[in-house]
Protein backbone atom coordinates (compact mmCIF):
# COMPACT_ATOMS: atom_id res chain seq x y z
CA UNK A 1 0.00 0.00 0.00
CA UNK A 2 0.43 3.56 -0.03
CA UNK A 3 2.84 6.64 0.65
CA UNK A 4 3.90 9.27 2.70
CA UNK A 5 3.15 12.59 3.21
CA UNK A 6 5.74 13.90 1.44
CA UNK A 7 7.30 17.90 1.55
CA UNK A 8 10.04 18.59 -0.88
CA UNK A 9 8.54 21.74 -1.21
CA UNK A 10 11.85 24.54 -1.15
CA UNK A 11 10.59 27.49 0.55
CA UNK A 12 14.10 29.29 -0.83
CA UNK A 13 13.32 28.64 -3.96
CA UNK A 14 9.86 30.82 -6.17
CA UNK A 15 6.66 29.09 -4.73
CA UNK A 16 6.41 27.24 -8.05
CA UNK A 17 9.32 25.30 -8.27
CA UNK A 18 7.96 22.09 -6.12
CA UNK A 19 9.12 18.84 -6.53
CA UNK A 20 5.86 17.02 -5.78
CA UNK A 21 2.43 18.46 -5.08
CA UNK A 22 1.68 15.76 -1.78
CA UNK A 23 1.84 19.27 0.12
CA UNK A 24 1.87 22.64 -0.84
CA UNK A 25 2.24 24.89 2.48
CA UNK A 26 2.17 28.48 0.80
CA UNK A 27 -1.45 27.18 -0.17
CA UNK A 28 -2.31 25.36 2.43
CA UNK A 29 -2.86 21.98 1.22
CA UNK A 30 -1.63 18.38 1.98
CA UNK A 31 -2.66 15.23 1.10
CA UNK A 32 -3.08 12.02 2.23
CA UNK A 33 -4.70 10.42 -0.90
CA UNK A 34 -2.89 7.21 -1.14
CA UNK A 35 -2.58 6.67 2.54
CA UNK A 36 -5.48 4.23 2.15
CA UNK A 37 -8.92 3.71 0.02
CA UNK A 38 -12.33 4.35 -0.19
CA UNK A 39 -12.90 7.08 2.48
CA UNK A 40 -15.30 7.87 4.07
CA UNK A 41 -16.63 11.17 4.59
CA UNK A 42 -14.85 14.25 6.25
CA UNK A 43 -16.73 14.08 9.90
CA UNK A 44 -15.70 9.96 9.86
CA UNK A 45 -12.59 10.96 8.52
CA UNK A 46 -11.22 13.25 11.15
CA UNK A 47 -12.55 11.63 13.95
CA UNK A 48 -10.25 8.66 13.11
CA UNK A 49 -7.26 11.28 12.71
CA UNK A 50 -7.67 12.44 15.76
CA UNK A 51 -7.94 8.78 17.66
CA UNK A 52 -4.97 7.85 15.99
CA UNK A 53 -2.91 11.11 17.55
CA UNK A 54 -4.23 10.43 20.57
CA UNK A 55 -3.32 7.18 20.66
CA UNK A 56 0.12 8.04 19.63
CA UNK A 57 0.69 10.51 22.44
CA UNK A 58 -0.88 7.59 24.98
CA UNK A 59 1.99 5.11 23.16
CA UNK A 60 5.07 7.65 23.91
CA UNK A 61 3.51 8.37 27.30
CA UNK A 62 3.92 4.84 27.95
CA UNK A 63 7.36 4.70 26.92
CA UNK A 64 5.86 2.73 23.83
CA UNK A 65 7.93 3.39 20.41
CA UNK A 66 6.63 4.66 17.59
CA UNK A 67 7.37 1.02 15.78
CA UNK A 68 4.89 -0.10 18.18
CA UNK A 69 2.22 2.53 17.37
CA UNK A 70 3.01 1.86 13.54
CA UNK A 71 3.19 -1.83 13.58
CA UNK A 72 -0.28 -2.26 16.08
CA UNK A 73 -2.10 -2.88 12.86
CA UNK A 74 -1.24 -3.48 9.29
CA UNK A 75 -4.94 -3.33 7.44
CA UNK A 76 -6.12 -0.24 6.85
CA UNK A 77 -9.61 0.92 9.23
CA UNK A 78 -12.91 0.21 7.73
CA UNK A 79 -12.94 4.27 6.65
CA UNK A 80 -10.41 3.48 4.34
CA UNK A 81 -7.52 5.42 5.89
CA UNK A 82 -3.88 3.95 7.29
CA UNK A 83 -3.94 3.88 11.29
CA UNK A 84 -0.82 6.32 11.13
CA UNK A 85 -2.90 9.20 9.48
CA UNK A 86 -3.12 12.14 11.61
CA UNK A 87 -4.76 15.96 11.14
CA UNK A 88 -3.23 19.70 12.52
CA UNK A 89 -3.81 22.84 11.63
CA UNK A 90 -1.83 25.23 10.06
CA UNK A 91 -0.79 28.80 11.29
CA UNK A 92 -3.40 29.95 8.70
CA UNK A 93 -5.91 27.68 11.06
CA UNK A 94 -6.33 25.07 7.74
CA UNK A 95 -6.50 21.79 8.30
CA UNK A 96 -3.54 19.71 7.52
CA UNK A 97 -2.82 15.77 7.20
CA UNK A 98 -0.09 14.19 7.91
CA UNK A 99 2.00 10.62 8.44
CA UNK A 100 2.43 10.79 12.09
CA UNK A 101 5.51 8.19 11.84
CA UNK A 102 6.94 10.02 8.82
CA UNK A 103 10.61 11.01 9.09
CA UNK A 104 10.28 14.55 9.34
CA UNK A 105 8.53 14.49 12.43
CA UNK A 106 10.72 11.10 14.25
CA UNK A 107 13.51 11.39 12.97
CA UNK A 108 14.45 7.93 11.32
CA UNK A 109 12.12 5.97 8.30
CA UNK A 110 10.65 3.12 9.97
CA UNK A 111 7.96 2.58 6.90
CA UNK A 112 10.16 0.28 4.94
CA UNK A 113 8.44 -2.55 4.53
CA UNK A 114 5.31 -1.81 6.27
CA UNK A 115 4.11 0.75 3.50
CA UNK A 116 5.11 1.80 -0.28
CA UNK A 117 6.53 5.04 1.05
CA UNK A 118 8.50 6.31 -1.70
CA UNK A 119 4.80 6.17 -4.01
CA UNK A 120 3.55 8.92 -6.33
CA UNK A 121 0.63 8.92 -7.64
CA UNK A 122 -0.07 9.38 -11.25
CA UNK A 123 -0.60 13.18 -11.09
CA UNK A 124 2.16 13.46 -9.09
CA UNK A 125 4.78 11.79 -10.96
CA UNK A 126 4.08 13.92 -14.01
CA UNK A 127 4.29 17.11 -12.07
CA UNK A 128 7.88 16.11 -10.74
CA UNK A 129 8.72 15.90 -14.27
CA UNK A 130 7.45 19.29 -15.73
CA UNK A 131 9.63 22.22 -16.65
CA UNK A 132 9.53 25.46 -14.31
CA UNK A 133 7.12 27.39 -16.36
CA UNK A 134 4.72 23.95 -16.44
CA UNK A 135 5.14 24.11 -12.61
CA UNK A 136 4.31 27.45 -12.02
CA UNK A 137 1.14 27.24 -14.25
CA UNK A 138 0.25 23.95 -12.37
CA UNK A 139 0.85 26.05 -9.09
CA UNK A 140 -1.64 29.10 -10.52
CA UNK A 141 -4.21 26.13 -11.05
CA UNK A 142 -4.01 24.95 -8.04
CA UNK A 143 -4.51 28.34 -6.38
CA UNK A 144 -7.66 29.26 -8.39
CA UNK A 145 -9.18 25.68 -7.59
CA UNK A 146 -9.20 27.09 -3.53
CA UNK A 147 -9.41 23.27 -2.58
CA UNK A 148 -9.22 22.31 1.23
CA UNK A 149 -6.52 19.81 1.88
CA UNK A 150 -9.86 16.87 2.26
CA UNK A 151 -11.07 18.03 -0.92
CA UNK A 152 -7.67 17.77 -2.15
CA UNK A 153 -6.90 14.46 -1.02
CA UNK A 154 -10.14 13.05 -2.33
CA UNK A 155 -9.34 14.22 -5.83
CA UNK A 156 -5.61 12.47 -5.72
CA UNK A 157 -7.54 9.47 -4.78
CA UNK A 158 -8.39 9.44 -8.18
CA UNK A 159 -4.81 9.12 -8.82
CA UNK A 160 -5.44 11.14 -12.46
CA UNK A 161 -8.34 12.97 -11.79
CA UNK A 162 -6.19 16.35 -10.97
CA UNK A 163 -4.28 15.97 -13.81
CA UNK A 164 -7.34 15.77 -15.97
CA UNK A 165 -8.67 18.85 -14.33
CA UNK A 166 -5.55 20.72 -14.98
CA UNK A 167 -5.59 20.05 -18.52
CA UNK A 168 -9.02 21.83 -19.05
CA UNK A 169 -8.29 24.09 -16.76
CA UNK A 170 -5.16 25.38 -19.30
CA UNK A 171 -6.95 24.56 -22.64
CA UNK A 172 -9.59 27.19 -21.00
CA UNK A 173 -7.37 29.81 -20.15
CA UNK A 174 -5.21 29.78 -23.30
CA UNK A 175 -8.67 30.21 -25.12
CA UNK A 176 -9.64 32.77 -23.23
CA UNK A 177 -6.55 34.51 -23.64
CA UNK A 178 -5.61 34.43 -20.00
CA UNK A 179 -2.00 32.71 -20.89
CA UNK A 180 0.01 32.15 -24.12
CA UNK A 181 -0.84 30.08 -26.72
CA UNK A 182 2.73 28.45 -26.58
CA UNK A 183 2.60 27.90 -22.54
S1 LIG B 1 2.56 4.68 7.41
FE1 LIG B 1 2.37 6.82 6.89
S2 LIG B 1 2.98 6.95 4.71
FE2 LIG B 1 2.57 4.81 5.18
S3 LIG B 1 0.45 4.51 4.54
FE3 LIG B 1 0.46 5.00 6.75
S4 LIG B 1 0.17 7.22 6.85
FE4 LIG B 1 0.75 6.71 4.76
S1 LIG C 1 -2.14 10.91 -3.65
FE1 LIG C 1 -0.52 11.82 -4.93
S2 LIG C 1 -0.42 13.96 -4.29
FE2 LIG C 1 -1.50 12.83 -2.67
S3 LIG C 1 0.09 12.25 -1.19
FE3 LIG C 1 -0.17 10.55 -2.63
S4 LIG C 1 1.38 10.91 -4.21
FE4 LIG C 1 1.10 12.84 -3.11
Amino acid sequence: MLRVLNNEFDPKQDETIFSVICNVPSLGLSCFGCCGHHFKDKATMQKFFDENKELLAKYLEEGKSYEDFMNRERLLDPCGGCYSLMREEDEAGREQYYCGVHPFRIGREIRVGYCDHDYLCKTAAHVQKMTAAEKHLFYQFLKEQKFDSFQYSMINANETVLLGMYREWKEKSIKDGKIPLNT
